[in-house]
């Protein structure tokens, strides 16, 4: 008689869900008591497929959601109605959602009104305004009401779902999948497709510097990305021995600013959105970072690169405690003076490069795998992250700008 191992669907409806959810499907398919279902919600369905294939996974379901308006409510009840109709056919034995997106929160609902099981990976970020991120705080906020089980990436996000009277004993701090992510593609040495980003890093290799600059959120557009776009040229001007790379979003109305904002401006290479092992790549090889992303926050403490965040809030507070990111807004003459202070001061770079990654030590996933396990009743507890004071990638080796392996 064959032993029915029960399907837990994983659901990405973009780039970022994908990366995070990736190695938890690997990790649930090594361990062989789970059959994860990696489901392309349709939100972003090209991002999702890019970043899967980065990790030589596809989704084993893309759903199709119909589109007129753009509002977020016709997006959320497409989600949900496509979201049904599937586990209402495959009856899994939980969802695993990721983050606060439109489709981690339509996941959710759909899930709990099928009475199935809600796992909730990233849960228990914060910015304590539902007013920004926007929408993204109020989705979190949300979907941890309807969570059976709540993975925490860090200790602080645990304490902000005890706060919300989470029951302790269903939170457990697994660390960032995100980690486990980065680690896995950044052995690769994937080639670029660009040229231009290939020459560039390999002047990184030649002793010039490389700074990968990325603004994708929508908070970000704009003035803001007008005044960080203007921080790049005087930059490049200051400091001759820079190379930017700044993949751009594929928003049309977007990449036409960044290119008008750029155009002639010399060692700045413009691309349309990397695929994630590239992305990694020139994230490991550049000696700073200045993002908007929350993702590349969480990933560039692995790789040794200090992180200029271009937001004026975080929920990521850990890596600006932990001092491997400062929070420095969008203003362009701090975001200049900010970055020259650590261009022109390798002792000062270098402090920050090796704080360490408070976001995991890349074994979130295997722990994530245990806890989802556990919680069908196939598995003892997960066994929570170890309190990390400093964890480094494993081959980084911090000598000088740029170097790191
Ligand atoms: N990323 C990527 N290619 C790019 C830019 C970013 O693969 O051209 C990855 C990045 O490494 C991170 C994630 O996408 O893991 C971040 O996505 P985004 O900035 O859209 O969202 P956020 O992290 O703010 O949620």
């Amino acid at each position: 008689m064959s032993i029915q191992v029960p399907e837990v669907h994983l659901i990405a409806g973009t780039r970022p869900e994908a990366i995070k959810l990736a190695p938890v499907a690997r990790a649930m398919r090594s361990a062989g008591r789970l059959a994860p279902v990696l489901v392309a919600s349709g939100q972003h369905p090209s991002m999702v497929h890019q970043a899967l294939a980065a990790f030589d996974q596809v989704p084993e379901v893309t759903l199709s959601v119909d589109r007129e308006t753009g509002s977020q409510s016709e997006l959320l009840t497409e989600l949900i109605r496509h979201l049904d109709a599937l586990f209402a056919e495959r009856q899994p034995a939980a969802v695993v959602v990721q983050g606060d997106t439109t489709t981690t929160l339509a996941g959710a609902m759909a899930a709990f009104w099928r009475r199935i099981p809600v796992v909730h990976l990233e849960a228990g970020l914060r910015s304590g305004d539902l007013a920004s991120p926007f929408p993204e705080e109020g989705n979190r906020r949300l979907v941890g009401q309807l969570a059976a089980l709540h993975l925490a990436p860090t200790s602080l996000a645990a304490a902000n779902l005890l706060g919300e009277h989470v029951p302790a004993s269903s939170i457990i701090i697994t660390g960032n999948t995100v980690v486990d992510a980065a680690l896995e593609v950044a052995g690769r040495a994937e080639p670029f497709d660009d040229a231009a980003i290939a020459a560039s890093v390999d002047d990184a290799a030649s002793g010039h510097r490389l700074v990968l600059v990325t603004a994708h959120r929508r908070e970000s557009w704009g003035d803001p990305l007008e005044n960080i776009l203007a921080a790049v040229r005087q930059l490049v001007a200051r400091h001759p021995d820079i190379r930017v790379v700044l993949p751009s979003h594929p928003n049309p109305a977007v990449r036409a600013q960044v290119d008008a904002g750029l155009r002639g401006v010399p060692r700045t290479t413009v691309t349309g959105p990397l695929p994630y092992a590239q992305l990694t790549r020139v994230l490991s090889r550049s000696c700073l970072t200045l993002t908007d992303s929350g993702g590349v926050q969480e990933e560039a403490p692995s790789f040794g690169v200090p992180a200029l965040v271009l937001r004026e809030v975080t929920e990521r507070v850990e890596s600006l405690s932990a001092g491997c990111a400062k929070l420095v807004g969008t203003d362009t003459a701090r975001i200049v003076a900010e970055a020259t202070a650590l261009l022109d001061d390798e002792a000062a770079r270098l402090a920050m490069a090796s704080a360490g990654n408070p976001y995991g030590d890349g074994l979130a996933a295997t722990r994530t795998e245990q806890a989802v396990a556990s919680l069908l009743g196939l598995a003892p507890p997960a066994e929570p992250m170890p309190v990390l004071d400093s964890v480094h990638g494993p081959e980084m080796s911090l000598t000088a700008c740029g170097s790191v392996a």
